[in-house]
């Protein structure tokens, strides 16, 4: 008889996890799957001062110290905007969400795709921004086809993270189990959340310790790939 015929075919140790690998990924947007710090958030900064100089007739200086108040206080200006001026959220983010030339802006890991290419599973995006502005950010990376759906502060109904209503509205909606999510972010309070949820939860920071909610830690998403036994 000849052995190796009869020999079962051996799958490859990463081949045979990829097989039955059953968790979804959640990815969060800025900061995460791009760094917006050097371009893509001070010209978000300078566009909300500005409409809130013109909505609520502020100079310059009121309207910023008005922008950072409300995000502390609430997490998201928009918030802050909504309840004390009945603002309309589609108006102020469509407004304040516009890039001549996103490409040029964005800053990403060299090998980003491919990066995600290679993890298993389904993968989504859940971010606070506008899905306008979050899909023209995927579209600007090279790298839409890889996700299944976006889920933006709209299908949040306006309640970003880390009010739990978003992150329940996701799993529910695309027949998901919390329990078999994870979660990857920058914004430590948003894992919280994801946590509390049953979800595992990656934190992508330089920082050096990791509070107890973070399963895993990483400071770039190429090092996902390697840490896929601490997340199954
Ligand atoms: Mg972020």
């Amino acid at each position: 008889m000849n052995r190796l015929a009869a020999a079962p075919v051996r799958r490859s140790g990463r081949a045979h996890a990829d097989a039955t690998w059953t968790r979804t990924w959640i990815f969060d947007l800025d900061n995460t799957l791009h760094d917006a710090t050097p371009n893509i958030f001070p010209h978000i900064n300078r566009a909300m001062t500005e409409y809130l100089q013109s909505a609520l007739g502020l100079d310059a200086d009121s309207a910023s110290e008005l922008r950072r108040n409300y995000w502390k206080r609430y997490g998201a200006t928009l918030l802050g905007l909504m309840r004390h001026h009945g603002t309309d959220p589609y108006h102020f983010l469509w407004h304040t969400h516009q890039f001549t030339n996103l490409a040029s802006m964005v800053v990403r890991e060299p090998l980003l795709r491919s990066t995600l290419r290679r993890l298993p599973g389904r993968k989504f995006v859940f971010s606070n921004a506008p899905v306008h502005y979050a899909r023209a950010v995927l579209k600007a990376l090279g790298i839409t086809d890889l996700f299944d759906a976006v889920f933006a502060i709209e299908s949040t109904r306006y309640r970003p993270k880390p009010d739990a209503h978003g992150f329940l509205r996701l799993v529910r909606t695309n027949n998901l189990r919390a329990q078999r999510c994870i979660m990857v972010e920058d914004t430590l309070v948003n894992l919280r959340t994801a946590k509390k949820l049953g979800m595992k939860t990656v934190w992508v920071s330089r920082e050096k310790r990791a509070p107890c909610y973070v399963d895993v830690k990483i400071s770039n998403l190429s090092e996902l790939r390697r840490r896929l036994p601490q997340l199954a």
